[in-house]
């Protein structure tokens, strides 16, 4: 009559064990999806501004690129 109540005692060890292993392996895995998830976050903030002298040409600019813009035809410089 004396076993349930010994595998009552090596279940709890046993319960205590793999929550700590579990927790172990979580945390590993949260620090491994952010480096995996930062390449594939592409930038796409490209601008396309068209020139006032030469309208149909317009210039492809990043949308952090400083305010003065050059013509692709002409050269001359205008502002966004
Ligand atoms: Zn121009």
């Amino acid at each position: 009559m004396a076993m349930p109540h010994v595998m009552g005692i090596v279940e709890d060890g046993l319960e205590s064990m793999f929550r700590g292993v579990k927790g172990m392996t979580y945390e590993r895995g949260n620090d491994i999806l952010p480096d995996e998830s930062e390449p594939l976050v592409e930038p796409n903030d490209m601008m396309i501004v068209a020139s006032p002298c030469h309208s149909f040409e317009p210039v492809k600019i990043p949308a952090d690129h400083p305010a003065r813009l050059h013509c692709l035809l002409c050269g001359s410089a205008f502002g966004v």
